[in-house]
C-alpha cells in the first residue's frame, strides 16, 4: 500500500439486487461481472447492521463530519418502503453522535409512489433518479423485460417529488449518455423537470469493449457533451451539471466533483446484498469479479478494506496514473477518467481512459469557454501538471480583435499553441499505448521515440519546443490521432502505413536531442528513402527497403552534430553555423554543415532559410506531414526555384515594412515557414492554411513581391484566427446555417465567414494603403480592389453581426472587425473606382 489510508466518505449499500427493469446498458446485469447472480435478493437486516456498526467506526476513528451512504441496486425500491425505512433508522441510529449521514437513494423511479415518499420524508432520504433525456432517448434502452419503455413511469415520479411535500427530497437526473440521441433536446428535456442537479455518465467501456462511436469520430462523446454546455453556458447554468462543474472547479485550481474525472483520491466502497465489501461499482464492466475484495462486513473493518490494492490504487492521484496521464496537460481536471475505464487486459489499469480523447477534447473546451471570464486559459503542459494557464492580456485581445496583432498578442497565441502541440504528441502517445502492445509500439519506434523525448524535455525543454514549434508536428500528431481513433487496434499492428506515421516519433525526438546536444542514438525509420528529423531536413538512404530505419545519433560536442548509420556506412553532420538554439524559431542554417564523409553531401537535405532583415523563416518543401492543405505541394525546390522564393520573400518584407508597417510585427513574431504549392492553371494565385499549421503558410510563387506581401498578410490572418479559435469558443457550434459572402460562389458556414471576414479585412487594408504608392493603371486597380473588398467585409460584419450564433468573444471581435473598417468606409475613391457610375 502506498500513502496514509484515505477514508472512506461514502458508501453505497445494495439493499436489493434485482431490479424491474432490463436496460440494455445496465452495467449491473449486462457486463462482465454476473456475481449478481449467486447473491442475495435483499439485504438482510443482520448485514444492515454490521455495516451500519462498520461505518460509525470507521467515522469515529477518523472523526469524519459527515458519511454518505447511497442506497442502490439493482432496484433498491424492489425492498419496499418498510424495508427501507429500516435500513435508513439503522444507519442513522449508528452514526448518531458520531458525524451526520447524507443518506440517499438512486432508483429507476418505476415504483416511487407517496409510500415510498412519505418515508423518504420521513427518514431524510434524498433521491436521485435515472432519466435518459426525452421519451425516445429515453425508452432507447431503459424498458422491461418486455419491451416495453418506461419513461412515463420516471416522469410521473419525478412529477410527484415535484410537488410541495417532496420537492426537498428530490436531490437530482442522472443521465447515460447515448450519442444517437441529440444531446440538446436530452439537455432541454432534463432540464423541463425542473432538477437540483444534472450529472451524466458515459456509457460503461474499456480497451477491451471500447466505447460505441461512429468510425473516425473519436471525440464523439466530447462533441455530444460540448454541444450541452455550449447550451447550458450561453442559459446562465440554471442548474448544477456536475461534469461540468467539476472541470471548472479543477481549472480553477479546487477540487474535483465526481469519481470520473480529477485527482481526488477516491472515498468510495460498495456493500453488496451478501454484506461483500466490493470497489466501484462501475469495475464489472472491466472482467468478472473486478470489483471484490475478499472482504465482508461481519469480519472485517472499513480501515482494513481501504488497504486493500485495488482500493489503494484509487487513491493515489497523480502517482497512480499511467505516464501518458501524468505528462497530460488537462490531468488536473481529467485524472485519466472513471478507474473502471482505463481497463485493458494485459496491462490491467495503467492506462489512459477508453474516452481518453474525449475527456481531452472535453475539458480544453471548457476551460476555452470560460476564459472570458478571466477565469481560464488553456493549459501549460510540460510533461507534468498544468503550472499556469494561459491568458491574453486585454490590450493584446483587443489588437487580436481588432483584425491586427502585434509581437507581443502573437506570443501569447504561441504559448496556447505550445500547449495544444503537447497535449497532442502526449495523446498519440497515449492513445497508442492503449491500442497496440508494448513490442508493436518499440517495433514501430514509438515507445523509443517517446522515452527520448520526455527525456530531452525533462533537461532541455527549449529544444523539444524548438521542434514541436516545427508547423508540420501538429499536422503529423492530428492526422495520427484521427487514425487511431478512427481504426482498431489493427491498424497499429499492421507495419504501415500507420505505424509508419506513429514512427516520425522517433525523428522528432531524435531531432530535439540534436538540438539539445544531448548524446542519444535511435532507429529512425525511412519513408521513401528518407530520414526526417523535423525542423532540420532529412537524409536520403537510396537503396534501402522502404520500411527500413537507420539508426540516427547525436553527440554532445561538437554540439548539434549527428550521425546517421545505414547498413554499413555511417555519416557525420556537423554544423558549422553556431549550434541550435531553442526559441522556437527555425535558427539552423543547413547549408553552411558539413558531412562527410562527402558522399553525404547530397543526402543531407538540410531545411532551408528564407531570410530577410528582421524576418527569416523555413522554406518547408520536404516534410511528408505538409500536404495538409488539399492542394499539391511541390517536391524540394531546386536552387535556382528555392533561390526566386528568396528574393520574392526579401522583397515582399520589405514592401511589407514599408508600407503595411502595422503587421509586421505579428509576422515577424508568428511566421516561421512558407510551403511553396505547385502553381494553378493561368496564373491564379494560389496560398493556403491549414488550422493544424500554426505559423505556416503555403502558397505558389506569386508573380510578384506585391503579391506575396497581400498573400502574406492575407494568409496569415487566418493563421491568427485559427489559434484564437482554439483558446475561444467564437459561434455556437450548432449553428449549421450556410451564409453568403462576397468572396466565394458558394454560402459558407459560420467559421468560413469568420475566417473569410477576418482575412479580408487585412485585404482591405492593404489595398488601402497600397492605392496611394501605386501610379497609373495600377493605381486604378488598387483603389478598385479597396472598394470592392470594403465593401465585401463590411456586408460580411453585418452577417456576422446578424447571425444571433455568437458567442460573447464572437461579438467582441466583429465588434473589432467594425470598428477597425468604420473610418475607411468613408474614404474616397475615384469616381468608378467603386463600381458605381
Ligand atoms: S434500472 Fe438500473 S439496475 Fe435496473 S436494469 Fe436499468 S440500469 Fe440496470
Ligand atoms: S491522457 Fe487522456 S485519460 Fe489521461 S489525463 Fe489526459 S485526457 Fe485524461
Amino acid at each position: 500500500m502506498n500513502g496514509p489510508l484515505v477514508p472512506f466518505r461514502q458508501l453505497v449499500l445494495k439493499v436489493h439486487s434485482r431490479c424491474d427493469l432490463a436496460c440494455d446498458h445496465c452495467y449491473v446485469y449486462e457486463h462482465q461481472d454476473q456475481s449478481w447472480r449467486n447473491r442475495p435478493k435483499v439485504m438482510s437486516q443482520e448485514t444492515v447492521a454490521w455495516t451500519a456498526a462498520r461505518l460509525a467506526e470507521h467515522a469515529k476513528t477518523h472523526q469524519l463530519d459527515e458519511v454518505r451512504v447511497v442506497l442502490h441496486g439493482g432496484e433498491p425500491l424492489l425492498a419496499g418502503p418498510e424495508r427501507l425505512r429500516q435500513v435508513a433508522r439503522t444507519l442513522r441510529d449508528a452514526v448518531s453522535g458520531v458525524c451526520d449521514l447524507d443518506l440517499r437513494i438512486h432508483t429507476n423511479g418505476v415504483l416511487l409512489d407517496e409510500a415510498f415518499c412519505r418515508v423518504f420524508a420521513d427518514e431524510g432520504v434524498l433521491v436521485g433518479v435515472s432519466v435518459d433525456g426525452y421519451a425516445e432517448a429515453h425508452d432507447r434502452h431503459r424498458r422491461f423485460a418486455s419491451g416495453r419503455g418506461s419513461y412515463q413511469h420516471v416522469v410521473r415520479a419525478i412529477d410527484l417529488l415535484r410537488t410541495a411535500p417532496y420537492r426537498h427530497l428530490y436531490a437530482g437526473l442522472l443521465c447515460t449518455i447515448d450519442l444517437a440521441n441529440d444531446p440538446v433536446a436530452v439537455y432541454e428535456a432534463l432540464l423541463a423537470l425542473d432538477p437540483p442537479r444534472i450529472e451524466f455518465l458515459l456509457p460503461h467501456a474499456t480497451w477491451d469493449t471500447p466505447p460505441a462511436r461512429p468510425a473516425g469520430h473519436y471525440h464523439a462523446y466530447a462533441d455530444w457533451l460540448l454541444a450541452i454546455f455550449g447550451r447550458w453556458q450561453a442559459g446562465g447554468r440554471p442548474v448544477p451539471v456536475r461534469l461540468f462543474d467539476s472541470v471548472i472547479s479543477t481549472t480553477l485550481g479546487g477540487a474535483s466533483l465526481t469519481e470520473a474525472a480529477g485527482l481526488e483520491p477516491s472515498d468510495l466502497v460498495v456493500v453488496e446484498t451478501d454484506g461483500t465489501y466490493e470497489q466501484a461499482d462501475s469495475l464489472k464492466t472491466a472482467f468478472d469479479g473486478a470489483p471484490v475484495t475478499g472482504f465482508d462486513v461481519a469480519r472485517h473493518d472499513l480501515d482494513l478494506v481501504a488497504g486493500h490494492p485495488g482500493i489503494a490504487a484509487r487513491q493515489r492521484g497523480l502517482d497512480g496514473l499511467c505516464a501518458t496521464c501524468r505528462a497530460c496537460p488537462v490531468v488536473t481536471s481529467c485524472g485519466g477518467g472513471l478507474y473502471a475505464h482505463r481497463y485493458r487486459s494485459g496491462n490491467g489499469f495503467a492506462n489512459p481512459s477508453a474516452y481518453c480523447q474525449d475527456l481531452m477534447k472535453l475539458i480544453t473546451g471548457i476551460r476555452q469557454a470560460i476564459r472570458p471570464e478571466g477565469a481560464s486559459a488553456r493549459p501549460q503542459a510540460g510533461g507534468q501538471a498544468p503550472r499556469h494557464r494561459h491568458e491574453i492580456p486585454a490590450a493584446d485581445l483587443a489588437e487580436l480583435t481588432s483584425g491586427f496583432g502585434g509581437g507581443e498578442a502573437i506570443k501569447h497565441l504561441q504559448r496556447a499553441q505550445r500547449s495544444v502541440r503537447r497535449a497532442l504528441v502526449a495523446a498519440v502517445h497515449g492513445t497508442a499505448a492503449g491500442l497496440a502492445p508494448a513490442a508493436t509500439l518499440e517495433a514501430a519506434g514509438v515507445k523509443g521515440g517517446w522515452d527520448l523525448l520526455t527525456g530531452i524535455d525533462a533537461t532541455h525543454p527549449q529544444a523539444v519546443d524548438a521542434v514541436l514549434a516545427h508547423p508540420y508536428v501538429r499536422v503529423w500528431a492530428a492526422r495520427c490521432l484521427e487514425r487511431l481513433q478512427g481504426g482498431q487496434a489493427a491498424q497499429v499492428t499492421q507495419p504501415r502505413p500507420l505505424a509508419a506515421d506513429l514512427g516520425h516519433l522517433a525523428g522528432i525526438a531524435m531531432a530535439a536531442a540534436i538540438r539539445a546536444g544531448q548524446p542519444a542514438r535511435l532507429p529512425v525509420p525511412l519513408r521513401d528513402g528518407f530520414a526526417y528529423l523535423p525542423s532540420l531536413g532529412r537524409f536520403a538512404v537510396q537503396g534501402s527497403e522502404p520500411a527500413a530505419t537507420v539508426i540516427v545519433e547525436s553527440h554532445q560536442a561538437p554540439a548539434g552534430a549527428f550521425t546517421v548509420a545505414a547498413a554499413d556506412r555511417t555519416w557525420t553532420v556537423t554544423p558549422a553555423a553556431a549550434p541550435p538554439g531553442g526559441d522556437g524559431r527555425p535558427d539552423r542554417v543547413g547549408p553552411a554543415e558539413v558531412v562527410s564523409p562527402a558522399d553525404g553531401r547530397s543526402r543531407w537535405q538540410p531545411v532551408r532559410q528564407l531570410s530577410a532583415p528582421g524576418l527569416s523563416v523555413i522554406l518547408e518543401d520536404a516534410d511528408p506531414f505538409r500536404d495538409c492543405y488539399h492542394r499539391p505541394a511541390l517536391p524540394r525546390l531546386d536552387a535556382e526555384q528555392a533561390g526566386r522564393w528568396e528574393r520574392q520573400f526579401a522583397l515582399a518584407w520589405d514592401l511589407i515594412q514599408r508600407q503595411h508597417s502595422a503587421y509586421a510585427p505579428g509576422l515577424a513574431a508568428g511566421l516561421t515557414a512558407i510551403m511553396p504549392l505547385a502553381a494553378a492553371d493561368a496564373g491564379r494565385e494560389v496560398s493556403a492554411t491549414a488550422r493544424h499549421a500554426f505559423g505556416a503558410v503555403a502558397a505558389a510563387l506569386p508573380a510578384d513581391h506585391a503579391h506575396l506581401a497581400l498573400l502574406l498578410i492575407h494568409e496569415f490572418q487566418h493563421v491568427k484566427l485559427g489559434a484564437v479559435m482554439d483558446m475561444f469558443d467564437l459561434f455556437d457550434p450548432a449553428d449549421q446555417r450556410l451564409y453568403r459572402v462576397a468572396w466565394r460562389a458558394d454560402p459558407r458556414p459560420l467559421e468560413g465567414v469568420l475566417q473569410g471576414t477576418y482575412a479580408h479585412l487585412a485585404v482591405t487594408d492593404f489595398w488601402r494603403v497600397h492605392r496611394h504608392a501605386a501610379e497609373g493603371p495600377a493605381a486604378r486597380s488598387a483603389h478598385s480592389q479597396f472598394a470592392r473588398w470594403r465593401a465585401a467585409t463590411a456586408d460580411a460584419i453585418e452577417t456576422l453581426a446578424d447571425c444571433g450564433s455568437l458567442t460573447p468573444m464572437g461579438r467582441t471581435l466583429v465588434d473589432g472587425m467594425r470598428t477597425s473598417i468604420a473610418p475607411w468606409l468613408s474614404e474616397p475613391v475615384p469616381a468608378g473606382a467603386d463600381g458605381r457610375p
